[in-house]
């Protein structure tokens, strides 16, 4: 347990960002120990297209497999290993180990739907994370689109991630951006990055409550994604009247626990011979 570990060694998992120095130090050794020890894994949430109501991707989440407090989420270690640095070396193993997975797929079934990675903007600061990144690709012989980055607005707001974007996206890797609605930057910096995809945050799905709401943000972000010919993907999907909203509203792509939960990629193969042979899901 926790208090066997001595010293307030684990007390960073208490959610408070309060670290002292002896306790980051603590929480260092942890992390690096974890990531030697392979103890950090994927799961993997499909994305529906909800025109032909197929899976067309997935996003991969980050767990942190404990080998005293069991599978962690990555709200209790992803703020922390911001907070250290050690995101940087996580952010390279989980980009590691989509690059297996896509490839395993290949090998197994031939072709491999693209995978989504969540990028710290502390990541997309580094000097040489694009360079590592086409790198990393290219060792394993990937087609640099099956790869797609989520990012958030803060990382839009260095000029120095901005020109990394761009490098990214000029390789042929896919960006999304993620949480939409959140924070307040909104439209404008759409302009100066080139995304592909636009992910409509979950606290904004979560209004459509039942279908007689017409939720004028979740619509009028739809269009004017459309216009800026970016696709809208909407996160969080929990309800059938929720979906049957949003595909009216012109989204193009929905996640959420209604459609499917985070997995491991044991079971991807099992669940999509289920979600096609389910029926009228709209
Ligand atoms: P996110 O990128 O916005 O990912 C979506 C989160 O919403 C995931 O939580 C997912 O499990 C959850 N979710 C999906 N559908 C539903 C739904 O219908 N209802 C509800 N209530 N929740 C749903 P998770 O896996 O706990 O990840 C939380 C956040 O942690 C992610 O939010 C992302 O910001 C971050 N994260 C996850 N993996 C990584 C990673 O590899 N690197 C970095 N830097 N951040 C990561
Ligand atoms: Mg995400
Ligand atoms: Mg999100
Ligand atoms: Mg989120």
């Amino acid at each position: 347990s926790a208090k066997k570990a001595g010293r307030g060694q684990y007390r960073f998992f208490d959610q408070s960002l309060n670290v002292t120095d002896v306790e980051e130090f603590h929480l260092e050794q942890a992390f690096t120990e974890s990531l030697r020890n392979r103890d950090f894994l994927l799961h993997y949430q499909p994305q529906v297209c909800l025109d032909s109501m197929e899976v067309i991707g997935y996003e991969a989440l980050v767990r942190w497999q404990h080998p005293s407090f069991g599978l962690l989420y990555p709200d209790k270690f992803i703020p922390l290993s911001e907070k250290t640095g050690f995101v940087v070396k996580l952010g390279m193993e989980v980009l590691r180990l989509a690059c297996v997975q896509i490839s395993e797929w290949q090998q197994m079934l031939g072709v491999s739907k693209p995978i989504a990675v969540n990028v710290s903007p502390i990541q997309l600061s580094q000097p040489d994370f694009c360079a590592n990144v086409l790198t990393m690709l290219s060792d394993m012989g990937l087609n640099p689109d099956l790869l797609e980055l989520e990012i958030t607005e803060t990382a839009m707001l260095e000029s120095r991630a901005v020109e990394t974007l761009h490098r990214l996206k000029q390789a042929g890797i896919r960006l999304s951006l993620d949480d939409f609605g959140t924070g307040y930057a909104g439209f404008a910096h759409l302009e100066a990055v080139p995304v592909d995809k636009l992910k409509i945050d979950r606290s904004l799905i979560n209004r459509i409550s039942n279908s007689h709401d017409d939720s004028p943000i979740v619509s009028s972000t739809i269009i004017l994604a459309r216009r800026m010919a970016i696709q809208v993907v909407a996160e969080g999907v929990e309800t059938h009247d929720q979906l049957v909203h949003l595909k009216v509203a012109g989204c193009h792509i929905a996640q959420g626990y209604f459609l499917g939960r985070p997995m491991p990629a044991e079971k991807i193969l099992d669940f999509e011979r289920a979600f096609t042979e389910k029926e009228n899901v709209v």
